[in-house]
C-alpha cells in the first residue's frame, strides 16, 4: 500500500531505524523489529547509508519489513553516488521486494565531500527521474522546520522544497526539531508559499544528553532554552534526564498533533524500549492491558 493512501486517512505513526553495518548480524535488528511491530506503526522506514555504504543490508531490512506484513516499509534513498542507471537498478530491486514507498534525498555527505558524485545534484532532481520512469511509488521528501543547514535562508530553503512538490513528492518528512515555536513558524511561511504536501513530524525521543547536543549541532538545529533547562537541572544524572526528558518529548508530541501533523515519526535508533512508552504516553496507541 501506498504510504499517502494513509496518511490521507489519518494520522500516521511510524518509525525510523537503521541498517546495521555490512559485516555484522541483522537478527538484532529483526529483534527489534518485532518488539516495534506490537506499536501497530503504519510503516516503518530504513536509513541509507552515505556514499551507499551499507546497500545490501538497506534492501535486505526494507525486504523484511514488508514481507512481515505488519505495516509498510519506505526506503530511504540517495542522490549520492548514484547514476541514473543505478536508481533504475535500486527502483528494480525494490520493487522485486514489494517495497512502494521511498524518501528521495540528496543525501548526507561524508567528510571532505562537497558533490554527490552521482547523476543527480538535488532531491528534486532525484523525484522527477523517479516520476519520468514509474507510477509504483509514492515519493516522500526531506524538509526541515529550522532550514537545512546549507540552505542561505529559510526561503531559500522553501524555494528547495517547491521544487520538490512540483517534481512529484507525495508528502513531506521533517528533521528533528525540538522547538514548536520553530516549527510553526516554519509550517506558517511554507503554507504561504504554497506547499500543499502532508507533513509527517520526524521527532527524536529526548533520551539523552550527549545524544541531544550531538544530533542538533550536526543537524543545524536548535536547542530551545526549555530543553537547556532540562540539561541544567537534570544533565548530571542519567535517569532523571531521561525521565524528565520522556515527558518533553510526550509534550512535544501531543503539541504536533494539536497543531495539524499528518503524522509523527519517531527516530528509535534501532531502540525499541526509548519509543515504546512515548507511543503509549501520547496517546498515539492505547497500552495493551495486561492480565495479573
Ligand atoms: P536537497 O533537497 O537537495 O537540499 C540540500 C540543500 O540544497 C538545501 O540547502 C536546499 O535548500 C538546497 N537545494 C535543494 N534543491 C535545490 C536546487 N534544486 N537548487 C539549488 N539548491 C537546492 N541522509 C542520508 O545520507 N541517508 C539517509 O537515510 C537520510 N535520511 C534522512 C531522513 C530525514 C527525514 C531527513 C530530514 C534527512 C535525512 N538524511 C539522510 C539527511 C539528508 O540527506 C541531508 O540533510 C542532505 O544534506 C539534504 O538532503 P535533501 O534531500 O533535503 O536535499
Amino acid at each position: 500500500m501506498k504510504i499517502i493512501d494513509r496518511i490521507q486517512s489519518g494520522l500516521t505513526l511510524s518509525f525510523e531505524v537503521f541498517p546495521p553495518k555490512s559485516d555484522k548480524p541483522l537478527e538484532p535488528l529483526l529483534d527489534t523489529l518485532d518488539q516495534l511491530y506490537t506499536l501497530k506503526p503504519d510503516f516503518i522506514s530504513c536509513t541509507y547509508g552515505a556514499m551507499g555504504s551499507n546497500k545490501g543490508r538497506n534492501l535486505e531490512v526494507v525486504a523484511s519489513i514488508q514481507s512481515s506484513g505488519k505495516c509498510e516499509a519506505l526506503s530511504h534513498y540517495t542522490c549520492v553516488g548514484n547514476s541514473r542507471q543505478d536508481v533504475l537498478d535500486a527502483l528494480a530491486d525494490y520493487q522485486s521486494v514489494g517495497v512502494e514507498n521511498l524518501l528521495a534525498l540528496r543525501g548526507d555527505f561524508p567528510a571532505g565531500v562537497t558533490h554527490t558524485n552521482g547523476d543527480f545534484l538535488h532531491a528534486n532532481e532525484l523525484i522527477a527521474f523517479i516520476r519520468s520512469q514509474t507510477n509504483a511509488f509514492s515519493l516522500a521528501a526531506a524538509c526541515y522546520p529550522e532550514k537545512h543547514l546549507l540552505a542561505e535562508s529559510m526561503d531559500a530553503d522553501i524555494d528547495a522544497l517547491l521544487k520538490k512538490q512540483d517534481a512529484g513528492a507525495d508528502f513531506l518528512m521533517t528533521q528533528l526539531c525540538y522547538s514548536v515555536e520553530n516549527y510553526l513558524r516554519f509550517l506558517d511561511s511554507a503554507r504561504k508559499r504554497g506547499v500543499t504536501l502532508p507533513i509527517v513530524a520526524g521527532v527524536l525521543p529526548l533520551i539523552k544528553k550527549d545524544g541531544l547536543v550531538r544530533m542538533t549541532l550536526s543537524n543545524g538545529c536548535s536547542i530551545p532554552a526549555e530543553v537547556s533547562a532540562l540539561v541544567g537541572r537534570y544533565g548530571e544524572s542519567e535517569e532523571s534526564f531521561r525521565a524528565a526528558g520522556h515527558a518533553f518529548t510526550v509534550s512535544l508530541v501531543q503539541r504536533l498533533i494539536e497543531e495539524g501533523a499528518n503524522g509523527i515519526h519517531l527516530y528509535t535508533l534501532n531502540r525499541f524500549e526509548d519509543v515504546a512508552d512515548l507511543v503509549y504516553d501520547t496517546g498515539i496507541r492505547e497500552k495493551p492491558q495486561t492480565n495479573r
